[in-house]
Formats: C-alpha cells, structure tokens, sequence
C-alpha cells in the first residue's frame, strides 16, 4: 500500500524495496511458465572480423514477451533466473534453439559461429559438458561452430578449478570459449592464464566511454590478451569514430549497433557492403 505524506523517507524508502521485491517475485513466477509457454525467442548479433570485416561469428541474445509482464530485459530477468536456478533450463533451451536455427540458416556461411552466453549456474551442473555435447550431436551442429561466453566473474568464484575443469573439456571438444564483460572484475588480466580461452570480449561500458581511463584498460587488455595468444573483441561500437580508434589499438573484431543491432535473422542489411568497405 503506498504510504501517506509526511511520514519521512525511511517508508519511502521501505516502499520502494517493497516493490522491487515484488517485481522480482512476479517475474520469478513469470519464468516458471516462459519456457512452456513459448516466450522465449533469440535475437542474434554479428561480430565482424577487423581485417576483412566478415562477419565472423553471431552472439545469441535472449528475448522474452511474457504473457502477464510484457517485454523484460535480460539484464533484469537473467540474475534472477540464476538466483532460482531457472537459468539451467533456460540455458539449455537457448543452446538447443541457438544450434539448431544455425543449421536453418542457408544464406550464411558454413564456418560462421554462433556464440551463447552461459552462466556460472550451468557450468557447474553435473554432465553439462555432455548435455552440450548431446545437443551438438541432436542439431548436427560441428563442436568448432560454437562459441560459449563466460563472463570475468568466473574468477571470483570458490569452483574455479571446477569450472576451468569444465571449460578444458569444453575446448578439448573444439568449442571456443569467450570471456565477457572483460575489464569489469578484479585482477582477471593476471588469472587469463588459469583456464583455457580463445577470444575475450571489452565489456561495452569501456568502449561507449572511451575516457582516458577506458583507453588505459582497453589498450592493457589487448595488450595482455595478444600475450596470451587470445583475441580481443569489442563490444558497443556504435559509432564509426569508436570502430576507428579501436582498429588503432589493435581490436581483432568488433561488435555493436554501428554494425548491425541484435534481430531474429543473420544480418541481410543493405547496407553493410558500405560498412564493411569501411573497415
Ligand atoms: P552480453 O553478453 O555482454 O551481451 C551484449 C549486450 O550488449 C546485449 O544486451 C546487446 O544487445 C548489447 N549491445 C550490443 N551492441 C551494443 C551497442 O552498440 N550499444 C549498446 N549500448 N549495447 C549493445 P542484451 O541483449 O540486453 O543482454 C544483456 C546481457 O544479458 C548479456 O550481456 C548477457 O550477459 C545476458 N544474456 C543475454 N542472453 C543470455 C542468455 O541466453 N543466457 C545468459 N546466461 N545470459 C544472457
Ligand atoms: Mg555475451
Ligand atoms: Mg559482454
Ligand atoms: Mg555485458
């Protein structure tokens, strides 16, 4: 119930929580019917090679329509399907959505990749490098056509000889993995070495500030990333000032709305001939 006036911000305060907790308790209930109820769909993104601008690889980006809630964002319903460990189901369904709409897409070319972002919650389930196995085998999908994305934060958890575990088998596979949203935790430059990746990805934050302070991790980052034999994209180019200046540091590929936004298809835009020349 909303609160009177004059009684002070501690109960403003209060309310506010009171309805985000509210929110998270609906859209927690929201997701138990999500998958069943079809309103789950995926919007893929390009990523774009720097030397040649080929697109190279698509990250897979969750959408969700809810009956009862309307369009949420996966930045608000992803941590709190990790919270209840919904993401294990979802995650599964994205990998086997993912894989198998690339085997549709005729127009595109048999090496390009499809990156799926998975979270910390379903590395660690028992037998998920089988399951992602299982579904390779299920969509006819090759192991060097996928990509998985895991974020920096695997750094900071306690199964992090768990998880690097998990990663080597994964790779051994021949499935790349990525680390996302890189720059954004602690020491992570240093730890690289602790499991096996391909490709780290700047997180956008670095790349829509480009500040003095975003130039100095982003230039480290590549600089550390090169060393240990990685490549490096860059997230949130929107601009062509941006495309510029990360080609000056040295960013093995790039992704983001000045490319291409995420849609329901591999990108057919017109345009893109002109872009592409322009890399
Ligand atoms: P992410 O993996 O770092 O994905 C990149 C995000 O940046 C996406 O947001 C994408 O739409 C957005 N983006 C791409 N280009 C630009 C640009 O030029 N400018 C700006 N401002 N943004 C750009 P989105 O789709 O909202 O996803 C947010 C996050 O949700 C993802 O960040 C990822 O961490 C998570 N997520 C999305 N789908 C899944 C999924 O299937 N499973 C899991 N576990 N997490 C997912
Ligand atoms: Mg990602
Ligand atoms: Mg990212
Ligand atoms: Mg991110």
């Amino acid at each position: 119930e909303v609160k009177r006036e004059g009684r002070g911000n501690v109960h403003n305060y209060d309310s506010t929580l009171l309805v985000e907790q509210e929110r998270r308790l609906n859209i927690n209930q929201a997701l138990r019917r999500a998958v069943q109820g079809n309103e789950f769909y995926l919007a893929y993104q390009p990523v774009v090679r720097a030397k040649d601008g080929a697109i190279t690889s698509y990250e897979v980006l969750l959408r969700w329509s809810s009956a009862e809630l309307g369009a949420i964002t996966p930045d608000e319903f992803i941590p709190i399907a990790e919270e209840s460990a919904q993401i294990v189901e979802i995650g599964e369904w994205v990998l086997r959505e993912a894989c198998a709409t690339l085997n549709s897409w005729q127009d595109i070319s048999p090496t390009t990749k499809v990156a799926v972002n998975v979270s910390i919650r379903q590395i660690v389930v028992p037998n998920f490098a089988r399951m992602v196995e299982g579904i390779l085998r299920e969509t006819g999908v090759p192991a060097n056509r996928l990509i998985l994305e895991v974020t920096e934060s695997i750094f900071d958890q306690r199964q992090i000889i768990l998880i690097a575990d998990v990663l080597s088998v994964l790779h051994d596979m021949g499935i790349e993995v990525h680390i996302d949203d890189f720059g954004t935790g602690y020491s992570s430059l240093s730890r690289l070495h602790q499991i096996r990746v391909d490709a780290v990805k700047i997180d956008k934050s670095f790349v829509l500030k480009m500040d003095e302070n975003a130039r100095v991790v982003i230039e480290g980052a590549i600089l550390i990333a090169h060393r240990f034999g990685l490549n490096v994209i860059a997230e949130g180019v929107e601009t062509d000032q941006q495309r510029a200046e990360l080609a000056g540091m040295g960013v093995d590929a790039y992704q983001g709305y000045f490319f291409a936004r995420p849609a329901k298809g591999p990108c057919l835009d017109p345009h893109w001939q002109a872009k592409k020349s322009s890399v």
